[in-house]
């Protein structure tokens, strides 16, 4: 099953999605803390479908309490960083405020002229849980997603710690859908493309993932609790612009497209802000 946060008509609705059509969810109006896997499993339906033309999608989890980034979890994109494997993931955070819609116009700071992209799969948890042991971590997996880690790259590197080049404000796309595991699967074996102006810039299968879903989720919630509606970008492939020769950032008017095929798509137009 597909799920979205929405809004029609000035209304927030959280909706199942069926190919054209959306139907209205009773008892919530967005993906969240609320809406455990167990929960949506048992979602009745209230009012009559609306074509999915009239929906605005918003952010796929508007509130989320956590947003938790995987930095360089793929060989290739390590590689073109020129940094050092490591045995334990580079972990990091984002804010409910970092994120945007699917199909969101994302705003382009006047402060950086270093804008890149990230294709990323994204994982929402479905169940809470502390200290789980790998094995079971799929169980606490309610489905998947696509975002774009949009980056401010001068300011990435400004110090050693990565937030404020991460964390900029209504950047990062995260939707359209929450595809349910017993649609999406287990999160392997899928394509990531992300597509700037019409070119291809990244492509990779999820297979080539270096720390999989369950090794990060059993790692994060070594620390941490993970609760429904939170969010795992899992990393992004090579490609991104910084890393390119010369390099590729992205200006007022660009188109991004970033797809993980059979979970979803992105299409966001960047407006600078200036
Ligand atoms: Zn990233």
């Amino acid at each position: 099953m597909r799920f979205a946060s929405v809004s029609h008509e000035g209304s927030p609705l959280l909706v199942r999605v069926d190919g054209d059509h959306a139907t209205p969810i009773a008892g919530a109006t967005e993906l969240g803390r609320d809406t455990s896997a167990e929960w949506l499993a048992a979602a009745r339906p209230a009012g009559d479908p609306i074509p999915v033309s009239a929906l605005r999608f918003r952010p796929l989890v508007p509130r989320p309490a956590k947003v938790i980034c995987v930095g360089l979890n793929y060989v290739a994109h390590i590689e073109e960083t020129r940094r050092e494997e490591s045995d334990y993931p580079v972990l990091f955070a984002k804010f409910a405020s970092s994120l945007a819609g699917a199909y969101d116009e994302l705003p382009l700071p006047p402060e950086c002229d270093s804008i890149d992209f990230e294709g990323e799969l994204t994982v929402v948890i479905g169940k809470a849980g502390r200290r789980v042991p790998r094995e079971r971590a799929l169980d606490h997996v309610a489905g998947f997603t696509v975002a774009n880690d949009v980056s401010m790259r001068e300011y990435q590197y400004k110090t050693h710690q990565w937030m404020q080049g991460k964390a900029w404000d209504a950047v990062t796309p995260v939707g359209p859908e929450l595809v349910t595991t017993d649609e999406a699967g287990d999160g392997t074996g899928l394509t990531l493309r992300t597509t700037l102006n019409g070119e291809v810039v990244q492509e990779s299968s999820t297979d080539l993932m270096i720390f999989d879903v369950p090794t990060l989720i059993a790692t994060i919630t070594e620390f941490t609790t993970l609760e429904p509606g939170d969010l795992i970008l899992t990393g992004t492939p090579s490609g991104v612009g910084a890393r390119r020769e010369p390099p590729l950032f992205m200006k007022d008017g660009d188109t991004l497209i970033t797809e993980v095929v059979s979970i979803g798509r992105l299409e966001n137009r960047m407006v600078s802000e200036r």
